[in-house]
Protein backbone atom coordinates (compact mmCIF):
# COMPACT_ATOMS: atom_id res chain seq x y z
CA UNK A 1 0.00 0.00 0.00
CA UNK A 2 1.55 3.26 -1.09
CA UNK A 3 0.93 6.40 1.11
CA UNK A 4 1.21 10.12 -0.64
CA UNK A 5 0.99 13.93 1.17
CA UNK A 6 -2.13 15.76 1.31
CA UNK A 7 -0.39 18.88 -0.32
CA UNK A 8 1.41 17.60 -3.28
CA UNK A 9 -0.23 17.78 -6.60
CA UNK A 10 2.28 15.65 -7.81
CA UNK A 11 1.57 12.75 -5.65
CA UNK A 12 4.91 11.45 -4.86
CA UNK A 13 4.37 7.25 -3.43
CA UNK A 14 5.63 6.79 -0.70
CA UNK A 15 5.63 3.24 0.86
CA UNK A 16 3.73 2.09 4.37
CA UNK A 17 7.27 1.52 6.10
CA UNK A 18 8.30 5.58 5.17
CA UNK A 19 4.92 6.89 5.76
CA UNK A 20 5.08 5.52 9.30
CA UNK A 21 8.89 6.47 9.82
CA UNK A 22 8.99 10.37 8.71
CA UNK A 23 5.72 10.59 10.43
CA UNK A 24 4.89 13.92 8.30
CA UNK A 25 5.34 14.71 4.75
CA UNK A 26 8.48 16.85 3.12
CA UNK A 27 6.05 19.62 2.57
CA UNK A 28 4.27 19.60 5.44
CA UNK A 29 1.67 17.82 4.31
CA UNK A 30 -0.41 14.54 6.16
CA UNK A 31 0.23 11.16 4.79
CA UNK A 32 -3.26 9.44 3.18
CA UNK A 33 -3.71 6.31 1.07
CA UNK A 34 -2.58 6.68 -2.48
CA UNK A 35 -5.77 4.69 -3.29
CA UNK A 36 -8.38 3.89 -0.47
CA UNK A 37 -8.83 0.20 0.38
CA UNK A 38 -11.84 -1.13 -0.38
CA UNK A 39 -12.01 -4.50 1.07
CA UNK A 40 -14.82 -6.89 1.01
CA UNK A 41 -16.56 -7.84 4.44
CA UNK A 42 -19.44 -9.96 6.08
CA UNK A 43 -20.78 -7.25 8.53
CA UNK A 44 -22.39 -10.53 10.39
CA UNK A 45 -19.05 -11.59 10.98
CA UNK A 46 -19.05 -8.57 12.96
CA UNK A 47 -20.58 -10.50 16.23
CA UNK A 48 -18.42 -13.41 16.65
CA UNK A 49 -14.45 -11.41 15.85
CA UNK A 50 -12.67 -10.49 18.39
CA UNK A 51 -10.92 -7.02 18.84
CA UNK A 52 -8.07 -8.93 18.09
CA UNK A 53 -9.20 -10.12 14.80
CA UNK A 54 -10.44 -7.01 13.94
CA UNK A 55 -7.89 -4.87 14.52
CA UNK A 56 -5.03 -7.24 12.58
CA UNK A 57 -8.16 -7.24 9.53
CA UNK A 58 -7.96 -3.27 9.54
CA UNK A 59 -3.84 -3.43 9.53
CA UNK A 60 -3.76 -5.85 6.69
CA UNK A 61 -6.23 -3.39 4.46
CA UNK A 62 -3.73 -0.50 5.78
CA UNK A 63 -0.06 -1.58 5.90
CA UNK A 64 -0.71 -5.08 3.95
CA UNK A 65 3.19 -5.50 3.58
CA UNK A 66 4.56 -4.72 6.69
CA UNK A 67 5.64 -7.42 8.85
CA UNK A 68 2.60 -7.30 11.83
CA UNK A 69 1.92 -10.86 12.98
CA UNK A 70 3.29 -9.76 16.06
CA UNK A 71 1.94 -6.68 16.48
CA UNK A 72 -1.59 -7.10 17.10
CA UNK A 73 -1.47 -9.73 20.23
CA UNK A 74 1.44 -7.55 21.82
CA UNK A 75 -0.68 -4.29 21.43
CA UNK A 76 -3.69 -5.51 22.68
CA UNK A 77 -2.75 -8.04 25.71
CA UNK A 78 -3.20 -8.32 29.22
CA UNK A 79 -2.08 -4.37 29.73
CA UNK A 80 -5.99 -3.68 29.00
CA UNK A 81 -8.65 -4.29 31.94
CA UNK A 82 -11.33 -5.67 29.74
CA UNK A 83 -11.24 -8.89 27.77
CA UNK A 84 -13.70 -7.01 24.77
CA UNK A 85 -10.77 -3.72 24.93
CA UNK A 86 -13.50 -1.45 23.54
CA UNK A 87 -16.69 -2.68 25.26
CA UNK A 88 -19.61 -0.92 24.46
CA UNK A 89 -22.34 -0.65 27.50
CA UNK A 90 -25.84 -0.88 27.25
CA UNK A 91 -28.03 2.24 26.97
CA UNK A 92 -27.36 4.34 29.80
CA UNK A 93 -29.42 7.39 29.67
CA UNK A 94 -30.45 7.62 26.34
CA UNK A 95 -27.15 6.33 24.75
CA UNK A 96 -24.43 3.68 24.44
CA UNK A 97 -20.77 4.58 25.53
CA UNK A 98 -18.14 2.78 23.91
CA UNK A 99 -15.67 2.49 26.68
CA UNK A 100 -12.08 3.05 24.87
CA UNK A 101 -10.41 3.89 28.33
CA UNK A 102 -9.30 0.11 29.27
CA UNK A 103 -6.15 0.26 28.35
CA UNK A 104 -3.15 1.15 30.88
CA UNK A 105 -3.24 4.91 31.03
CA UNK A 106 -6.83 5.05 31.40
CA UNK A 107 -7.49 7.03 28.21
CA UNK A 108 -8.71 6.18 24.47
CA UNK A 109 -4.27 7.30 23.27
CA UNK A 110 -3.54 3.64 24.55
CA UNK A 111 -5.40 2.40 21.55
CA UNK A 112 -2.91 3.42 19.30
CA UNK A 113 0.23 4.15 21.16
CA UNK A 114 0.07 0.36 22.32
CA UNK A 115 -0.18 -0.23 18.56
CA UNK A 116 2.41 2.52 17.46
CA UNK A 117 5.77 1.15 18.41
CA UNK A 118 5.31 -1.72 16.99
CA UNK A 119 4.21 -0.28 13.26
CA UNK A 120 7.46 1.52 13.55
CA UNK A 121 9.71 -1.57 14.76
CA UNK A 122 8.24 -3.38 11.58
CA UNK A 123 9.03 -0.24 9.76
CA UNK A 124 12.43 0.14 10.52
CA UNK A 125 12.79 -3.25 10.36
CA UNK A 126 11.87 -3.69 6.70
CA UNK A 127 13.84 -0.81 5.18
CA UNK A 128 16.73 -1.98 7.58
CA UNK A 129 16.73 1.65 8.74
CA UNK A 130 19.03 0.98 12.29
CA UNK A 131 18.70 4.49 13.71
CA UNK A 132 17.61 5.13 17.29
CA UNK A 133 14.81 7.02 17.08
CA UNK A 134 13.67 9.87 19.20
CA UNK A 135 9.95 10.37 19.93
CA UNK A 136 9.62 13.95 20.69
CA UNK A 137 6.77 15.06 22.39
CA UNK A 138 4.87 18.39 24.17
CA UNK A 139 1.89 17.32 25.97
CA UNK A 140 -1.32 18.63 27.89
CA UNK A 141 -1.72 15.09 29.57
CA UNK A 142 -3.00 12.02 27.55
CA UNK A 143 -0.48 11.97 25.00
CA UNK A 144 2.08 12.37 26.80
CA UNK A 145 1.39 9.24 29.18
CA UNK A 146 0.22 7.00 26.63
CA UNK A 147 3.83 7.49 24.51
CA UNK A 148 5.90 6.81 27.38
CA UNK A 149 3.59 3.58 28.08
CA UNK A 150 3.72 2.42 24.11
CA UNK A 151 7.48 3.30 23.79
CA UNK A 152 8.97 2.13 27.42
CA UNK A 153 11.85 -0.05 26.98
CA UNK A 154 10.70 -0.72 23.03
CA UNK A 155 14.45 -1.25 21.65
CA UNK A 156 15.95 1.54 19.37
CA UNK A 157 13.46 4.56 21.10
CA UNK A 158 13.90 6.74 23.28
CA UNK A 159 10.81 9.34 24.56
CA UNK A 160 11.27 12.44 25.82
CA UNK A 161 8.11 14.21 27.04
CA UNK A 162 7.87 17.76 27.53
CA UNK A 163 5.01 18.95 30.23
CA UNK A 164 3.84 22.05 31.53
CA UNK A 165 4.91 22.14 34.81
CA UNK A 166 1.59 23.47 36.27
CA UNK A 167 -0.95 23.12 33.45
CA UNK A 168 -1.45 19.14 33.53
CA UNK A 169 -4.28 17.16 36.45
CA UNK A 170 -2.46 15.86 39.48
CA UNK A 171 -3.62 11.97 38.18
CA UNK A 172 -1.68 12.91 34.39
CA UNK A 173 1.46 14.25 36.50
CA UNK A 174 1.55 10.70 38.56
CA UNK A 175 1.12 8.42 35.31
CA UNK A 176 4.35 10.38 33.91
CA UNK A 177 6.20 10.78 36.94
CA UNK A 178 5.73 7.07 37.49
CA UNK A 179 6.55 5.61 34.26
CA UNK A 180 9.65 3.31 34.59
CA UNK A 181 11.68 2.47 31.44
CA UNK A 182 15.51 2.79 30.62
CA UNK A 183 14.34 5.07 27.62
CA UNK A 184 12.18 7.57 28.98
CA UNK A 185 12.79 10.91 30.14
CA UNK A 186 10.11 13.46 31.64
CA UNK A 187 10.84 16.79 31.59
CA UNK A 188 8.35 19.57 33.47
CA UNK A 189 8.51 22.88 31.53
CA UNK A 190 8.48 26.36 33.57
CA UNK A 191 5.82 27.63 30.98
CA UNK A 192 2.46 26.63 29.62
CA UNK A 193 1.66 23.94 26.81
CA UNK A 194 1.71 26.36 24.06
CA UNK A 195 5.32 27.66 24.69
CA UNK A 196 6.18 23.70 25.44
CA UNK A 197 5.15 23.15 21.83
CA UNK A 198 6.46 26.10 20.13
CA UNK A 199 10.15 25.36 20.95
CA UNK A 200 9.14 21.06 19.81
CA UNK A 201 8.17 21.88 16.71
CA UNK A 202 11.57 24.53 16.26
CA UNK A 203 13.36 21.40 17.57
CA UNK A 204 12.26 19.31 15.04
CA UNK A 205 13.20 21.88 12.18
CA UNK A 206 16.42 23.10 13.82
CA UNK A 207 18.81 21.69 11.59
CA UNK A 208 22.43 22.14 13.89
CA UNK A 209 20.47 19.64 16.15
CA UNK A 210 19.40 17.73 13.28
CA UNK A 211 22.99 17.25 12.28
CA UNK A 212 23.70 15.93 15.95
CA UNK A 213 21.55 13.12 15.53
CA UNK A 214 22.43 12.39 12.24
CA UNK A 215 26.02 12.04 13.70
CA UNK A 216 24.86 9.79 16.16
CA UNK A 217 22.76 7.46 14.03
CA UNK A 218 19.47 8.90 15.65
CA UNK A 219 16.67 10.52 14.29
CA UNK A 220 13.34 12.60 15.60
CA UNK A 221 9.89 11.66 15.20
CA UNK A 222 6.67 12.28 16.52
CA UNK A 223 3.41 10.33 18.08
CA UNK A 224 0.89 12.59 18.11
CA UNK A 225 -2.14 12.08 15.95
CA UNK A 226 -0.55 12.99 12.72
CA UNK A 227 1.50 10.05 12.48
CA UNK A 228 -0.84 7.45 9.87
CA UNK A 229 0.45 4.96 11.93
CA UNK A 230 -1.20 6.19 14.95
CA UNK A 231 -4.37 6.90 12.80
CA UNK A 232 -5.13 3.70 11.49
CA UNK A 233 -5.76 1.46 15.03
CA UNK A 234 -8.70 4.03 15.93
CA UNK A 235 -10.52 2.60 13.24
CA UNK A 236 -11.04 -1.08 14.56
CA UNK A 237 -13.01 0.14 17.34
CA UNK A 238 -15.73 1.88 15.05
CA UNK A 239 -16.29 -1.70 13.47
CA UNK A 240 -16.17 -3.44 17.04
CA UNK A 241 -19.19 -0.88 18.39
CA UNK A 242 -20.73 -1.80 15.63
CA UNK A 243 -20.54 -5.93 15.89
CA UNK A 244 -21.46 -5.40 19.78
CA UNK A 245 -24.78 -3.54 18.74
CA UNK A 246 -25.38 -6.45 16.37
CA UNK A 247 -24.98 -9.03 18.68
CA UNK A 248 -27.20 -6.96 21.25
CA UNK A 249 -29.90 -7.13 18.98
CA UNK A 250 -30.09 -3.20 18.78
CA UNK A 251 -29.23 -3.20 14.82
CA UNK A 252 -29.75 -5.28 11.86
CA UNK A 253 -26.98 -6.05 9.52
CA UNK A 254 -26.79 -2.95 7.12
CA UNK A 255 -28.81 -0.36 9.88
CA UNK A 256 -27.19 2.29 10.23
CA UNK A 257 -25.50 3.87 13.38
CA UNK A 258 -24.07 7.40 14.44
CA UNK A 259 -21.48 8.16 16.18
CA UNK A 260 -20.69 11.12 18.61
CA UNK A 261 -17.01 11.92 18.60
CA UNK A 262 -15.19 14.78 21.17
CA UNK A 263 -13.17 15.99 19.17
CA UNK A 264 -9.49 17.69 19.60
CA UNK A 265 -7.03 17.21 17.02
CA UNK A 266 -9.81 15.56 14.95
CA UNK A 267 -8.08 11.95 14.63
CA UNK A 268 -10.66 9.96 16.40
CA UNK A 269 -13.71 11.47 14.27
CA UNK A 270 -11.79 11.25 11.24
CA UNK A 271 -11.17 7.59 12.27
CA UNK A 272 -14.88 6.96 12.23
CA UNK A 273 -15.07 8.59 8.51
CA UNK A 274 -12.61 6.14 7.36
CA UNK A 275 -14.44 3.38 8.41
CA UNK A 276 -17.52 5.02 6.71
CA UNK A 277 -15.26 4.97 3.60
CA UNK A 278 -14.12 1.47 3.88
CA UNK A 279 -18.01 -0.06 4.12
CA UNK A 280 -19.33 0.38 7.71
CA UNK A 281 -23.03 1.43 7.78
CA UNK A 282 -22.29 5.05 9.75
CA UNK A 283 -24.81 7.37 9.45
CA UNK A 284 -24.39 10.88 11.27
CA UNK A 285 -20.53 11.71 12.80
CA UNK A 286 -21.49 14.33 15.30
CA UNK A 287 -18.51 16.20 15.82
CA UNK A 288 -18.52 17.25 19.38
CA UNK A 289 -15.98 20.38 20.79
CA UNK A 290 -16.08 21.88 24.14
CA UNK A 291 -15.82 25.28 24.21
CA UNK A 292 -13.05 25.89 22.24
CA UNK A 293 -15.56 25.16 18.97
CA UNK A 294 -14.02 26.29 16.03
CA UNK A 295 -15.02 23.13 14.80
CA UNK A 296 -18.71 23.86 15.75
CA UNK A 297 -18.32 26.87 13.43
CA UNK A 298 -16.51 25.23 10.31
CA UNK A 299 -19.22 23.19 10.35
CA UNK A 300 -22.35 25.08 10.56
CA UNK A 301 -20.82 28.20 8.05
CA UNK A 302 -17.52 26.49 6.34
CA UNK A 303 -15.67 28.62 7.43
CA UNK A 304 -12.42 27.76 10.08
CA UNK A 305 -11.42 30.38 11.56
CA UNK A 306 -8.32 30.11 14.59
CA UNK A 307 -8.10 34.25 15.34
CA UNK A 308 -10.18 33.75 18.63
CA UNK A 309 -9.44 33.55 22.57
CA UNK A 310 -8.29 30.31 23.51
CA UNK A 311 -10.23 29.10 26.81
CA UNK A 312 -8.88 26.43 29.38
CA UNK A 313 -11.57 24.13 30.27
CA UNK A 314 -12.40 21.28 32.24
CA UNK A 315 -11.76 18.53 29.37
CA UNK A 316 -8.04 19.85 28.86
CA UNK A 317 -7.47 17.13 26.27
CA UNK A 318 -9.72 19.13 23.59
CA UNK A 319 -8.26 22.32 23.95
CA UNK A 320 -7.10 23.03 20.73
CA UNK A 321 -7.49 25.27 18.00
CA UNK A 322 -5.97 24.18 15.16
CA UNK A 323 -7.09 20.59 14.57
CA UNK A 324 -4.41 19.29 11.96
CA UNK A 325 -6.02 15.89 11.31
CA UNK A 326 -8.89 18.19 9.40
CA UNK A 327 -6.90 18.60 6.43
CA UNK A 328 -6.64 14.71 5.64
CA UNK A 329 -10.53 15.15 5.31
CA UNK A 330 -10.49 18.29 3.45
CA UNK A 331 -7.98 16.00 0.87
CA UNK A 332 -10.61 13.57 0.86
CA UNK A 333 -14.12 15.14 0.16
CA UNK A 334 -12.52 17.37 -2.30
CA UNK A 335 -11.58 14.34 -4.55
CA UNK A 336 -7.88 14.77 -3.51
CA UNK A 337 -7.30 18.01 -4.80
CA UNK A 338 -4.06 19.15 -3.39
CA UNK A 339 -3.51 22.24 -4.76
CA UNK A 340 -6.80 23.11 -2.94
CA UNK A 341 -5.65 21.52 0.33
CA UNK A 342 -2.37 23.38 0.05
CA UNK A 343 -3.72 26.86 -0.61
CA UNK A 344 -5.93 26.47 2.47
CA UNK A 345 -3.81 25.56 4.82
CA UNK A 346 -1.56 28.21 3.73
CA UNK A 347 -4.33 30.81 4.34
CA UNK A 348 -4.87 29.08 7.61
CA UNK A 349 -1.07 29.92 8.58
CA UNK A 350 -0.90 33.15 6.84
CA UNK A 351 -4.09 35.01 7.76
CA UNK A 352 -5.59 32.11 10.01
CA UNK A 353 -8.72 31.59 8.65
CA UNK A 354 -10.09 29.75 5.30
CA UNK A 355 -13.16 29.56 3.97
CA UNK A 356 -14.62 26.41 2.17
CA UNK A 357 -15.98 26.05 -1.25
CA UNK A 358 -19.96 25.77 -0.93
CA UNK A 359 -20.63 22.23 -2.82
CA UNK A 360 -17.76 20.82 -0.61
CA UNK A 361 -19.63 22.01 3.09
CA UNK A 362 -22.77 20.17 1.60
CA UNK A 363 -21.14 17.05 0.89
CA UNK A 364 -19.54 17.35 4.37
CA UNK A 365 -23.55 18.30 6.06
CA UNK A 366 -24.40 14.65 4.49
CA UNK A 367 -22.04 12.98 7.06
CA UNK A 368 -21.37 15.56 9.76
CA UNK A 369 -22.99 17.47 12.53
CA UNK A 370 -21.41 19.31 14.83
CA UNK A 371 -22.28 20.44 18.42
CA UNK A 372 -20.42 22.25 21.36
CA UNK A 373 -20.78 22.10 25.52
CA UNK A 374 -19.45 24.78 27.83
CA UNK A 375 -17.52 23.70 31.40
CA UNK A 376 -20.82 24.11 33.43
CA UNK A 377 -22.99 22.39 30.35
CA UNK A 378 -20.31 19.46 31.28
CA UNK A 379 -20.80 19.56 35.10
CA UNK A 380 -25.05 19.40 34.54
CA UNK A 381 -24.54 16.69 32.22
CA UNK A 382 -22.20 14.26 34.07
CA UNK A 383 -24.75 15.02 36.92
CA UNK A 384 -27.31 13.96 34.56
CA UNK A 385 -26.16 10.60 33.81
CA UNK A 386 -25.02 9.85 36.86
CA UNK A 387 -28.79 10.74 38.21
CA UNK A 388 -30.64 8.76 35.73
CA UNK A 389 -28.05 5.69 35.06
CA UNK A 390 -26.03 4.86 37.76
CA UNK A 391 -23.27 5.31 35.42
CA UNK A 392 -20.10 7.70 35.66
CA UNK A 393 -18.56 9.89 32.50
CA UNK A 394 -15.57 11.87 32.55
CA UNK A 395 -15.93 15.20 31.57
CA UNK A 396 -14.61 14.74 27.77
CA UNK A 397 -17.25 11.89 27.70
CA UNK A 398 -19.83 14.32 28.43
CA UNK A 399 -19.24 16.49 25.67
CA UNK A 400 -20.16 13.99 23.31
CA UNK A 401 -22.80 13.34 24.96
CA UNK A 402 -24.40 16.74 25.44
CA UNK A 403 -24.06 16.41 21.72
CA UNK A 404 -25.47 13.28 21.02
CA UNK A 405 -28.62 14.42 23.11
CA UNK A 406 -28.87 17.59 21.14
CA UNK A 407 -28.47 16.19 17.99
CA UNK A 408 -31.03 14.11 18.65
CA UNK A 409 -33.46 16.34 20.21
CA UNK A 410 -32.91 18.92 16.73
CA UNK A 411 -32.53 16.25 14.15
CA UNK A 412 -35.27 13.91 15.04
CA UNK A 413 -32.78 11.15 13.98
CA UNK A 414 -33.62 7.58 15.19
CA UNK A 415 -30.40 6.15 14.27
CA UNK A 416 -29.16 4.87 17.65
CA UNK A 417 -26.16 6.87 18.38
CA UNK A 418 -22.81 5.81 20.11
CA UNK A 419 -20.96 7.95 22.47
CA UNK A 420 -17.32 7.53 22.16
CA UNK A 421 -15.97 7.36 25.81
CA UNK A 422 -12.40 8.75 25.48
CA UNK A 423 -11.56 8.82 28.94
CA UNK A 424 -11.77 7.03 32.12
CA UNK A 425 -14.16 8.87 35.23
CA UNK A 426 -10.93 8.52 37.34
CA UNK A 427 -8.59 10.00 34.93
CA UNK A 428 -10.44 13.77 36.21
CA UNK A 429 -11.92 12.61 39.29
CA UNK A 430 -11.84 16.20 40.92
CA UNK A 431 -14.30 17.33 37.99
CA UNK A 432 -16.42 14.69 38.43
CA UNK A 433 -16.80 15.01 42.04
CA UNK A 434 -17.58 18.66 41.63
CA UNK A 435 -20.07 18.05 39.09
CA UNK A 436 -21.89 15.22 41.36
CA UNK A 437 -22.08 18.56 44.36
CA UNK A 438 -19.45 16.47 46.35
CA UNK A 439 -16.60 18.80 47.93
CA UNK A 440 -13.87 18.37 46.38
CA UNK A 441 -10.23 17.39 48.71
CA UNK A 442 -8.51 20.56 48.46
CA UNK A 443 -4.58 20.20 47.79
CA UNK A 444 -6.28 17.43 45.62
CA UNK A 445 -3.20 14.46 45.05
CA UNK A 446 -5.60 13.31 42.55
CA UNK A 447 -5.98 9.71 44.63
CA UNK A 448 -7.88 10.87 47.74
CA UNK A 449 -10.50 11.80 45.06
CA UNK A 450 -10.45 8.74 43.03
CA UNK A 451 -10.67 7.69 46.95
CA UNK A 452 -13.99 9.92 47.06
CA UNK A 453 -15.27 8.81 43.91
CA UNK A 454 -14.83 5.16 44.30
CA UNK A 455 -17.30 5.41 46.88
CA UNK A 456 -19.98 6.35 44.41
CA UNK A 457 -19.29 4.57 42.13
CA UNK A 458 -21.43 0.63 41.71
CA UNK A 459 -18.78 -0.72 39.64
CA UNK A 460 -15.31 -1.84 41.01
CA UNK A 461 -12.19 0.19 40.48
CA UNK A 462 -10.53 -1.11 37.19
CA UNK A 463 -6.97 -2.56 37.15
CA UNK A 464 -5.75 0.53 35.51
CA UNK A 465 -7.02 2.62 38.56
CA UNK A 466 -5.41 0.64 41.52
CA UNK A 467 -2.16 0.67 39.75
CA UNK A 468 -2.31 4.40 40.27
CA UNK A 469 -1.92 3.77 43.89
CA UNK A 470 1.72 1.60 43.47
CA UNK A 471 2.79 3.74 41.40
CA UNK A 472 6.35 5.01 42.55
CA UNK A 473 6.68 8.36 41.50
CA UNK A 474 10.06 9.39 39.86
CA UNK A 475 11.92 12.98 40.56
CA UNK A 476 11.40 14.57 37.02
CA UNK A 477 13.73 17.12 35.32
CA UNK A 478 13.11 20.79 34.92
CA UNK A 479 13.56 23.22 32.36
CA UNK A 480 12.61 26.94 30.83
CA UNK A 481 10.83 26.85 27.07
CA UNK A 482 14.28 28.56 26.28
CA UNK A 483 16.19 25.75 27.93
CA UNK A 484 14.43 22.58 25.97
CA UNK A 485 17.23 21.95 23.25
CA UNK A 486 19.98 22.03 25.44
CA UNK A 487 18.00 19.68 27.67
CA UNK A 488 17.40 17.44 25.05
CA UNK A 489 20.87 17.31 23.97
CA UNK A 490 22.15 16.53 27.44
CA UNK A 491 19.64 13.86 28.14
CA UNK A 492 21.07 12.33 23.93
CA UNK A 493 24.82 12.87 25.28
CA UNK A 494 24.31 11.09 28.96
CA UNK A 495 22.44 8.26 27.11
CA UNK A 496 24.81 7.72 24.33
CA UNK A 497 26.80 4.74 24.31
C1 LIG B 1 -7.04 13.33 22.73
C2 LIG B 1 -8.35 13.29 23.40
C3 LIG B 1 -9.53 13.71 22.75
C4 LIG B 1 -9.53 14.31 21.36
O1 LIG B 1 -9.20 13.36 20.37
P1 LIG B 1 -8.72 13.87 18.93
O2 LIG B 1 -8.32 12.62 18.20
O3 LIG B 1 -7.53 14.75 19.19
O4 LIG B 1 -9.84 14.57 18.29
C5 LIG B 1 -10.73 13.58 23.43
N1 LIG B 1 -10.78 13.09 24.70
C6 LIG B 1 -9.67 12.68 25.35
C7 LIG B 1 -9.79 12.16 26.73
C8 LIG B 1 -8.42 12.75 24.73
O5 LIG B 1 -7.32 12.33 25.40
Amino acid sequence: MNYRSTRDPNAQLYTDAQAIIQGLAPDGGLFVPAAFPQPQFDLTRLTTSSYQQLAQTVLQWFFPHLPTTATVPAAYGAQWDHPRIAPLTPVHAGSYYLELFHGPTLAFKDVALQVLPHLLQAAKHQTKDTKETIILTATSGDTGTAALRGFRNVAGTRVIVFYPQHGISPIQEAQMRSQQGDNLHVVAVKGNFDQAQTTVKEIFNDPTLAAVLASHQQHFSSANSMNIGRLIPQITYYFSAYGQLLRQGVIQAGDQVNFAVPTGNFGDILAGYYAAKLGLPVGRLICASNKNNVLTDFFTTGTYDKRREFFVTNSPSMDILVSSNLERLLFDVSGGDAELVQQLMHELQDQGHYSLPTELLTKLKQLFAAEYATPDEIQTEINRVFKEANYLIDPHTAVGSIAAHRYRTLSDDPRPCVVVATASPYKFPETVLQSLDNTVPSQSTGLDAIEQLAQLDPRPLTAGVEELFTNQPQPVLTTTPAAMPRMVLDILKKTDK
